[in-house]
């Protein structure tokens, strides 16, 4: 079975709604120990939120809803991601929904980490495995890739 390593030093993107934001800070503050053992990665407002918040450095993509939440997908797709903390809003439409599908879409793809609830978050943080190596079983897609169209 094919298989990514997630490394013992991860690469966590976070992300979240504007009605999440705060949560989410909180969050961070209450992991920031963990946090620091580890490279963030954010959509944009989040990302400065989140390094004003810790005071440890926060790669950035765009703001979400300008095609940050894309680039995190696309990180991802690409390996270059290995966990993603999203507190959505569930109470509110956002204009870039098809994004938001498509951003957890793609982490389920790729069989990552993905916490879209403060609790869930915890649960992760709280794993022996956010210190270690870990192989991530992924589907094999090559038959999916060798696929004949039309005849
Ligand atoms: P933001 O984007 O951090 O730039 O606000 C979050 C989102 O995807 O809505």
């Amino acid at each position: 079975m094919p298989t990514r390593t997630l490394g013992a030093r991860k690469r966590i993107a976070l992300v979240a709604h504007d009605n999440k934001k705060q949560e989410l800070i909180e969050w961070a503050l209450h992991n920031k120990t963990t946090l620091a053992k580890h490279r963030l990665y954010g959509t944009g407002t989040t990302g400065t939120m989140i390094e004003n918040a810790l005071d440890q450095s926060v790669n950035k993509f765009l703001s979400g809803p300008l095609g940050g939440d894309q680039q995190i997908g696309a990180a991802i797709a690409e390996g270059s991601l290995d966990m993603l903390i999203f507190f959505w809003d569930p109470m509110e439409a956002q204009p870039h929904d098809p994004d938001i599908k498509a951003l957890l879409r793609l982490a389920s793809v790729w069989n990552i980490p993905i916490a879209t609830t403060r609790s869930t978050a915890d649960f992760l943080m709280a794993s022996h495995l956010m210190n270690e190596d870990y192989d991530c079983i992924i589907v094999d897609f090559s038959s999916y890739i060798k696929r004949v169209i039309g005849h």
